[in-house]
């Protein structure tokens, strides 16, 4: 049954693309709970926190009934899946509500996952479970306040009904905000329908790429092409973020990859723990193809596959379309490696403009060497120029990292600031706390059993990643090998 009640929605994506998606409703839940809700969120949402609270409210979050002037969909797409491509995969297990616009102006997405099937669930059965959508809530959280960009989590819901995995698992409903849920896979298939590829690239830049909307359609330097730059732009930023953070997305398909440059779908994905190029968490992943440090190579592939879906907007340009596109696609590796080594310099203390790439080389060496902590080591080496020595002496053997160490802080000399200074410096970018995975793990177990304690604490720790509190300390130290040498997501 739907309800009375208004949210503020409007419909531009059902109105101006209604051939990339099909009108449909979530399953009943007869017995619905609320296990979280981002109150923060819901106010820059301009969403009343007591109307979600209500019976309606949670009947919305949890698919089952929809605002009055929602217009539910499950959108399509296609998608290049471990590098094989599907024609048509689309929304099998959610549903997007509509748009808002936030307390800034800016339009998003408000969509659910885990609301049943709908046409486009293949073999799937159209739920989600309670871990993965708490996995899915705390993670995007934690990356938000970790500055990079992402899709936000509204809502869980558990919705009461049992849903087959390995056995039963309690079932539920995640309400997630995203700029929007356009990807490469929306691309991929409306390319198929040559005549609504320029609709959906217009509507595309007109809502991620506004101050490009006035450049004309042909010639050198033609809106399209000036899309492609920006999206490679963006995903080349986000990529470099992910790497910085030490995040390994594990699912790194092109109807995963955003249009608009934030990170989404958080299904297989962790945090490194030892730092390891090479590292994979998902079971799925045979041939390590989505691994921690393939994760650019991957997005620019990615990007690839987005290119040539425009080359047919992009054929009046005086090269051919090709070439073109291939020079945009080129951008990524100088952007990437741009976020990468200015934001390897910030953590290292040295927010110079002329940085040192071989420094922080050297230095991811000696940590793939001994297994180091990714998040732990930073902070160590700011413990190091406060005088305490004992962080690192726990990562790394004192003598292999001697000769970088006097190599860094002759480097941190030449700034001429205060080494207490800069190790405060270093603190401000470097996170005392990430979703560490044995948290994560215990946090998900207790919450599916009916214990929301953990998760909440570990919630609240990990969106302040910066802010030290002697009962935290436990989320700060690194998991025990026993833990890192057998972990996996998925
Ligand atoms: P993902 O790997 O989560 O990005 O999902 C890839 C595709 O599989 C998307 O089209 C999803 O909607 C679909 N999918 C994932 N899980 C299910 C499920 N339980 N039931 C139906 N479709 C699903
Ligand atoms: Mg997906
Ligand atoms: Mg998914």
């Amino acid at each position: 049954a739907d309800t009375n009640t208004a949210f503020g929605l409007e419909s531009s994506f059902v109105d101006e693309l209604s051939a990339l998606s099909v009108s449909w409703k979530g399953a009943e839940v007869p017995d619905p709970t609320l296990l979280v809700l981002n109150d923060q969120l819901a106010a820059q949402l301009r969403l009343d926190a007591a109307v979600l609270r209500s019976d309606e409210g949670i009947a919305v979050l949890s698919g089952a009934a929809a605002p009055s002037d929602a217009t539910p969909v499950a959108m399509a797409y296609a998608g290049h899946q471990f590098g094989g491509y599907a024609p048509l995969l689309g929304d099998g297990r959610a549903l997007l509500l509509g748009e808002l616009v936030d307390i800034e102006g800016s339009r998003v997405d408000l969509h659910l996952k885990g609301s049943g099937p709908t046409p486009f669930s293949r073999g799937g059965d159209g739920f989600a479970v309670v871990g993965p959508m708490l996995r899915e809530y705390l993670v995007s959280e934690a990356m938000h306040a970790l500055g990079v960009p992402t899709t936000r989590s509204l809502s869980v819901v558990a919705t009461g009904c049992p849903v087959h995995r390995n056995g039963a698992e309690p079932g539920a409903v995640l309400a997630r905000v995203a700029a929007s849920h356009l990807r490469v896979g929306t691309f991929e298939l409306a390319v198929r329908h040559g005549d609504i590829l320029r609709t959906l690239a217009d509507y595309a830049i007109a809502r991620h790429y506004p101050q490009l909307t006035d450049l004309p359609a042909k010639g050198e330097r033609n809106r399209y092409l000036a899309f492609l730059e920006a999206v490679v732009e963006a995903q080349a930023r986000l990529v470099a973020h992910w790497m910085l953070t030490g995040f390994v997305h594990g699912v790194m398909n092109t109807d995963n990859t955003t249009i608009s440059g934030e990170t989404i779908d958080y299904g297989p994905c962790a945090f490194l723990d030892a730092y390891d190029p090479s590292a994979v968490f998902s079971s799925i992943d045979h041939s390590g193809r989505y691994s921690y440090g393939k994760q650019p190579v991957v997005l620019k592939w990615n990007l690839a596959r987005f290119a040539e879906t425009l080359l047919a907007l992009l054929d009046s340009v005086p090269n051919d379309a090709i070439t073109a596109a291939t020079a945009a696609l080129d951008t990524f590796d100088d952007h990437y490696e741009t976020g990468f080594t200015r934001g390897m310099a910030a953590k290292l203390g040295l927010a110079g403009e002329d940085v040192d790439r071989a420094l922080a080389d050297e230095l991811l060496k000696l940590m793939a060497a001994h297994g180091a902590d990714w998040t732990g080591t930073f902070r160590a080496l700011a413990d190091e120029l406060r005088g305490n020595s004992a962080p690192l002496d726990d990562l790394m053997p004192r003598e292999s990292a001697g000769p970088w160490l006097e190599r860094w802080r002759a480097e941190l000399e030449r700034y001429g600031r205060g080494m207490a200074e800069t190790a405060d410096v270093m603190d401000r970018v470097n996170p005392l706390y990430v979703p560490r995975n044995h948290h994560v793990e215990a946090a998900l177990r207790a919450a599916t059993t009916g214990d929301l304690v953990p998760f909440e604490t570990l919630l609240e720790v990990v969106t302040h990643p910066f802010e030290r509190r002697d009962e935290w300390s436990e989320y700060a130290v690194p998991a025990p090998r026993s833990f890192t040498d057998t972990f996996q997501t998925f």
